[in-house]
């Protein structure tokens, strides 16, 4: 199972667009792994996937913006162990994640 950001202001280091995969659920309250490190999440901010994610998907930080005073859209790449992989150009197909030691297309 994974999760994301269902919309509004990320209550935990996520990445807006970002799968994260969820270690445990109890009751209303998901905990999901955020670049290595474990954060639980009321459940109503999480958008949920029973299947697991096997490719990696771009995010950006809503909470940062670029010089245009937009976010920015290619600041990272978020692994389906969740984590952020950085200073990927755009156009970039699949990704190495070091942490991982795999290789993995990026959805588009
Ligand atoms: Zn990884």
């Amino acid at each position: 199972m994974h999760a994301r950001l269902a919309g509004g202001f990320p209550p935990a280091p996520m990445l807006s667009g970002g799968w994260y995969p969820v270690a445990s659920r109890a009751g209303d309250r998901v905990t999901i792994s955020v670049d290595g490190t474990r954060f639980a999440v009321h459940e109503s901010f999480l958008e949920l996937s029973e299947a697991d994610r096997v490719t990696s998907v771009w995010a950006f930080d809503p909470t940062r913006t670029g010089p245009d005073g937009f976010s920015d859209l290619t600041s990272a790449v978020v692994c389906p162990a969740g984590h952020h992989i950085t200073g990927l150009g755009p156009s970039t197909p699949r990704c190495r994640c070091e942490r991982c030691g795999r290789v993995y297309e990026i959805e588009t």
